[in-house]
């Protein structure tokens, strides 16, 4: 494999940490009216080389990088040669580098979940601040991409540092109302963005433009004062800094308010407490925990009974708590876009959710609500933080719990997309088996803790869909129905064979 290197930076000081070894990659889809690399921008050129080649090179100046420094990946536009900087990046880790890119976000979106998690710092250049400026200074209708791509960096596995950068035209962005648009941008990945920086509009370009005969969009646009550049800088940096001690203080407003709710439902009857504490030692989440800290951790975390119907947990919810079911059912779900509800997993007694969200930092993505009447462990995250982060006890229990639930979400979608009405309908029934199913003289017993509805939103069908499907069944023989929240299975192995 090759990538075509446009030109390479020995000794950089400013694109990314310390002392960096920069590959400038050929290929750009933005036609910025400033650039002043147009001769980037075409797909093919420069030098072609192996990412073997890439490492190799970066290694001759590698006594240079020190702590902090390492290897960037700019451009053009070096998302783009996705395949080859995925690459590179890979070869690159595994040798201990340090690793930036410098991207506007227009690569090849295939390879994103793979590059991202290679990567410690993102340069994110940040062009313009609405869909019209954007398209006027880029030359493409591509805002919503790029929001989209800011949006989406956590999914595609970003854990590193992010450094904004904005190139400031005069006459575009050189005002407040602009820092404080740019600001209100930057919402969806505040978390990780550790500088902002305004790169004054210069000139230097102009005759690279002259010399391949391309018309400049800027003519006449005379180059942005460095001191007010500055100002400005200044500003849209208080203006975030502000912004994230507003959001730090709502988030802990909200830390607290849900502990007061969940320390008023507190189990009240000490003996009922006590049952569930030595419940809870012989979970293994516990397990790991040092004989004299169990006192401690016992004391610091809630049992909460949740009646049925209540929220455990919303989107958008700060990882501030892991959920433990000790007894109960709690659904997850979503709300989709045409209103209907999207269950993706029923949980019960010993499953616990938040594990993930606490490790990576990273908001609750679904709803939690409960089904029957619950009673719920409450984790803080300074618990957890202080007993169970780096116990491989509960590391291995949250990575197997996730990897069952990417599993299940897989087949879930699988089903979704490509399962007739019946085929669903015995998959849930299969999988109520499974997770509830007692076996008794008549069949197999499935006592129902969700209605209609929620079977049908479990499994991606309408409820009278799911109720004439269960009547079908019951006519072929393979179920009995007992009222409306009992199931009883007869013919497990006719069920089976629809997802066969
Ligand atoms: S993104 Fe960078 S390389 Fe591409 S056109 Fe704009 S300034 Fe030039």
């Amino acid at each position: 494999m090759q990538g075509f290197v446009h030109s390479i930076e020995t000794m950089g000081l400013v694109d990314g940490p310390g002392t960096r070894t920069i590959f400038f990659l050929q290929g750009c889809p933005l036609r910025c009216a400033y650039c002043h690399n147009p001769d980037t921008q075409k797909a093919v050129g420069g030098e072609a080389m192996t990412p073997e080649r890439i490492v190799e090179i970066a290694g001759r100046y590698r006594s240079y990088h020190g702590e902090e420094g390492g290897v960037t990946f700019s451009g053009g536009e070096p998302l783009l040669q996705g395949e080859f900087v995925y690459a590179c990046l890979k070869l690159l880790k595994r040798e201990g580098y340090n690793t930036c890119v410098d991207t506007s976000g227009f690569g090849n979106p295939r390879y994103y979940s793979k590059i991202l998690p290679l990567v410690d710092t993102l340069i994110l250049d940040v062009k313009a601040f609405d869909a019209a400026s954007f398209e006027e200074l880029t030359a493409i209708d591509g805002f919503d991409l790029y929001l989209k791509f800011l949006a989406s960096l956590d999914e595609h596995g970003f854990r590193g540092q992010i450094w904004v950068r904005h190139v400031m035209v005069p006459g575009y962005t050189d005002n407040e109302e602009s820092m404080r648009e740019f600001i209100r941008l930057l919402k969806p990945i505040r978390a990780r963005v550790d500088r902002i920086e305004i790169l004054p509009y210069h000139t230097s370009g102009v005759k690279k433009y002259e010399e391949l005969g391309i018309p400049y969009r800027l003519e006449g646009v005379e180059p942005m004062d460095k001191g007010r550049a500055k100002e400005l800088e200044i500003y849209a940096n208080k203006l975030f800094a502000e912004e994230l001690r507003q959001e730090r203080l709502e988030s802990e407003q909200k830390r607290q308010e849900q502990f007061k709710l969940f320390k008023e439902r507190e189990v009240a009857s000490q003996q009922e407490k006590s049952a569930m504490l030595s419940g809870l030692r012989q979970l293994p989440l516990l397990n790991d925990v040092a004989e004299e800290d169990v006192e401690d951790v016992l004391n610091q975390i809630i049992l909460s009974d949740i009646k049925a119907g209540e929220y455990i947990f919303k989107t958008g919810d700060p990882p501030e708590f892991m959920y433990l079911i000790y007894q109960g059912q709690m659904k997850i779900f979503v709300n989709t876009m045409d209103g209907e509800e999207q269950i993706f997993y029923i949980y019960r007694d010993g499953d616990f959710v938040g594990g993930l969200n606490l490790l990576v930092q990273t908001p609750y993505r679904y709803i939690g609500e409960a089904l029957t009447d619950c009673k719920v462990v409450v984790i803080p995250k300074a618990t957890f933080d202080k007993y169970f982060w780096d116990s491989p006890v509960v590391l291995r229990s949250v990575l197997v719990k996730s990897f069952e639930r990417i599993r299940w979400a897989e087949s879930l979608i699988q089903r979704l997309a490509t399962s007739n009405a019946s085929m669903k309908t015995a998959a849930l029934l299969v999988k109520l088996v499974n997770r509830i199913g007692v076996e008794t003289e008549e069949g197999i017993r499935l006592e129902l803790s969700m209605n209609r509805e929620e079977l049908g939103n479990y499994s991606g069908l309408r409820r009278e869909t799911i109720t004439r499907k269960l009547g079908e069944f019951k006519e072929l023989g393979y179920i009995e129905l007992i009222g409306n929240k009992v199931i009883i299975v007869k013919d497990l192995e006719a069920l089976e064979s629809y997802s066969l």
